[in-house]
């Protein structure tokens, strides 16, 4: 870290920062990082810092630093779980990973990190921005997951979750050879959809009442409207609520458990690489 990037003005203190650190940073999380960034729009780069691991998808560290000082930021936007900087010249991306956190200063964009540190360390600071009235960005990231991007790739990236039409979602479930990936698998496949995670993929098809292992291409129509409702209303109840770790299904996601609704056993399987909890009895 260079010299005088923490000192002054972070602000945040230990027990502050125990409050943001309670779960893995999933599309909404991102779109209140989003909300957070758009504080340092109109402000212009004076410096920017990287680590190895932030810039493992760019040339060189020393290629952040570059690119970044004196663009000008222009706004925000989001895709999946992808933020992106609009500057003056190019896009910066901003990827967080599986405890990434964005920090401006002593604030935090995020009210909880389950799985991520319950504490603050300037050793965990990864990268960031500088900008001309003093503020910091900062990304915070103990897993060392988090990455930055130069014009990230959106093309490769399918509709974004928070904003999904139902022609979007047709796209989705729409399989062309075979029977296509389990369901939970597909909702993970961030070229077919940007931004469903682990517990946001589990807590739609617990309230759709599918079983996250059936092929795409078996779901019945009747399981694409449940599915397409409970995709639209889970977005909107879990951002109300303040994040992705809010779902019905929450308390129940360990072994042994038993389903809130009906007290059906919950299954536990690995789909699409992630730990999937669904319910024996509604789930079908
Ligand atoms: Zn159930």
């Amino acid at each position: 870290m260079p010299d005088g990037w923490v000192a002054g003005t972070l602000l945040i203190v230990e027990e502050s920062f125990c409050r943001y650190a309670r779960s893995v940073p999933e599309i909404l999380e991102v779109e209140s990082y989003r909300e957070l960034a758009n504080r340092v729009v109109g402000a212009t780069i004076t410096r920017g810092w990287a680590d190895a691991y932030a810039a493992k998808k760019l040339n060189s560290s020393q290629a952040w630093a570059r690119t970044v000082k004196g663009l000008m930021v222009t706004g925000t936007s989001r895709r999946g779980k992808l933020l992106v900087i609009e500057t003056d010249s190019v896009a910066l991306g901003m990827r967080f990973g599986m405890t990434g956190v964005l920090l401006i200063d002593g604030e935090a964009g995020i009210d909880g990190l389950f799985y991520g540190p319950h504490s603050f360390k300037q050793a965990w600071i990864r990268g960031g921005l500088e900008f001309n009235d003093g503020r910091r960005l900062i990304l915070h990231d103990p897993r060392r997951l988090g990455r930055f991007e130069i014009d990230p790739d959106l093309e490769s990236m399918g509709p974004d979750a928070l904003t999904l039409t139902r022609s979007d979602f047709d796209g989705l479930v729409r399989i062309t050879r075979g029977v296509g990936p389990a369901i939970k698998a597909r909702l993970l496949d961030q070229s077919a959809v940007a931004g469903v995670g682990n517990l946001l993929g589990d807590e739609m098809l617990f309230q759709a009442g599918i079983d996250p292992r059936t092929p795409t291409g078996l779901l019945s129509t009747q399981q694409k409207d449940d599915l397409y409702k409970a995709f639209t209303s889970t977005v909107r109840t879990l951002k109300r609520r303040g994040g992705s770790h809010l779902g019905d299904h929450m308390d129940s996601r360990f072994p042994g458990a038993h389903c809130p609704l009906d007290g059906g056993a919950m299954l536990i399987e690995t789909i699409g690489g992630r730990t999937t909890y669904w319910c024996s009895i509604h789930q079908v």
